[in-house]
């Protein structure tokens, strides 16, 4: 079985759904279907939920009524026959007539705005389903808030989706399409809650390391991985193959193409994963496997948003379990850190979730003495094939760095990264210059 998801914009105009319902009954694997919300979706709920925080209910209908008008339109130019119409305007009447009963619950909280938010992927998949049933397709609409969980440290409960699986898919066995939504789940409260933003892509993983699927194919508007990120630098192309390590690297680095936790289930069970091009389908995209090939640069990637903090030992020199105790208040406030470099009395870390580094640089405070700490950092994040004995590849680097100051760096904590941390008003000139550096000049 494969699973296969389609992003936002793949699903986000009418004939981009058609051209799905070709892809994926050209042959006969059978498919679980993840679909993103259409493209503008899910921030147009969230900025429904934004008016309706603000006590600005006028705001909020005005734009429930045009996302409406747009999702009419929609299906208005989908379905061909009168009952394939009147089964969309059923979804529609549906789920904005619950849409606009959020708009009375006083106030607004955190939870109504995560059922507001998960109204993206259920309109389209029903819509899709529905466009299924009038071309005569077998299959069958399978909710995620059945099988898809996270746990009280919002993680997803990987076993759980596979238990589920296990008891809902046999009842489906003659259907070779099975459609669901990716992005939302339940919380241990039983409330629908989510993955975070562009979660489709860590779904589709999911589900397929739960059905140990032959292959995961994630859908998109581009065709495949590139080097480098296609929004910022120019002349960027396509890297064809990724072992699951340099792919986690990107995303959890921030190559947007993937969900930052994607790769994590595809590669716990094995699971090939293919990032395809769904306006250009024959196009090979990218191959996340074992496998790679011999480039030593393989591609870049970016992560916005990082805190430095600077720590330093008041104690001496030599000491022994300082790090432990450091790393010890990251765990205890649930920060994870991305990068560190150590000296003899100083650790330098970088996080993106601040949320609690009031309470962490109290606690260090207690044994350590703290610089002040630099925000706006961008991590970046060179990933290829870096082995000890290939030389060399640190002079490549700083080469085309040479212009651009670096606060910190990161090199062989595995042998497919080097990560490299500027502040945040170099990124665009340290991706060009890396890109020039390390890619063009061989390309
Ligand atoms: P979807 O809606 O299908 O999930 P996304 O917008 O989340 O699509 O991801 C695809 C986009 O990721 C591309 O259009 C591209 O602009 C961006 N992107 C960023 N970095 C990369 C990269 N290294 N390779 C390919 N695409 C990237
Ligand atoms: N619709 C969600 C978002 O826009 C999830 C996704 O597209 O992957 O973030
Ligand atoms: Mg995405």
């Amino acid at each position: 079985m494969h699973v296969w998801k389609f992003g936002g914009t793949s699903v986000g105009k009418p004939e981009r759904m058609q051209s799905i319902r070709n892809l994926i009954t050209e042959d006969d694997t059978r498919k679980i279907v993840v679909l993103s919300a259409l493209s503008g979706s899910t921030n147009a709920l969230l900025a429904i939920g934004e008016s309706l925080k603000a006590n600005n209910d006028a705001d909020a209908n005005a734009k429930i009524d045009a996302l409406k008008a747009h999702y009419d339109t929609f299906i208005d130019e989908l379905y061909k026959t009168s009952e394939g119409k009147a089964a969309g305007q059923a979804i529609l009447d549906s789920e904005f007539s619950f849409i606009r009963s959020l708009t009375s619950i006083k106030p607004f909280t955190l939870k109504q705005e995560k059922e507001l938010v998960a109204e993206g992927e259920l309109l389209s998949t029903q819509i899709f389903q529905a466009y299924l049933v009038e071309e005569g397709i077998t299959s069958v609409l399978l909710p995620a808030l059945e099988f898809m969980r996270i746990d009280a440290d919002n993680e997803p409960e990987i076993q759980y989706t596979e238990q589920k699986l296990a008891e809902m898919l046999p009842q489906h066995d003659d259907k070779q399409i099975i459609v669901t939504q990716g992005f939302i789940c339940r919380n241990p409260r039983g409330e629908v809650d989510n993955l975070k933003r562009g979660g489709s892509d860590y779904t589709a993983s999911l589900i397929g390391g739960a059905i140990r699927a032959e292959e995961i194919q994630i859908w998109t508007d581009i065709d495949g991985m590139h080097n480098n990120d296609p929004r910022i630098v120019k002349n960027t192309f396509p890297v064809r193959e990724l072992t699951f390590d340099e792919a986690a690297e990107l995303a959890y680095f921030g190559a947007k193409i993937l969900h930052p936790s994607t790769i994590t289930p595809a590669r716990m069970f094995g699971v090939p994963v293919r990032l395809k091009n769904t306006m250009e389908p024959s196009a090979p995209g990218t191959l996340i496997a074992d496998r790679t090939s011999s480039e030593v640069f393989k591609a870049i990637a970016a992560k916005d948003g990082i805190t430095a903090l600077y720590i330093h030992s008041t104690r001496m020199l030599n000491a022994y379990g300082f790090l432990r105790r450091i790393f010890e208040i990251f765990e205890k406030y649930k920060t994870p850190v991305d990068m560190i470099a150590t000296s003899e009395v100083s650790v330098s870390v970088t996080i993106d979730n601040t949320e609690r580094v009031q309470e962490i640089t109290d606690e260090l405070n207690t044994f350590c003495t703290l610089e002040e700490p630099d925000c706006d950092q961008t991590i970046i994040c060179i990933v290829g094939n870096f082995s000890a004995d290939n030389e060399g590849v640190a002079l490549r680097v700083f080469n085309a760095m040479k212009n651009i100051p670096i606060r910190m760096v990161s090199y062989g904590g595995t042998e497919s990264n080097l990560s490299l941390l500027v502040h945040g008003k170099y990124k665009a000139d340290a991706l060009n210059a890396l890109n020039d550096g390390l890619f063009l000049a061989n390309h």
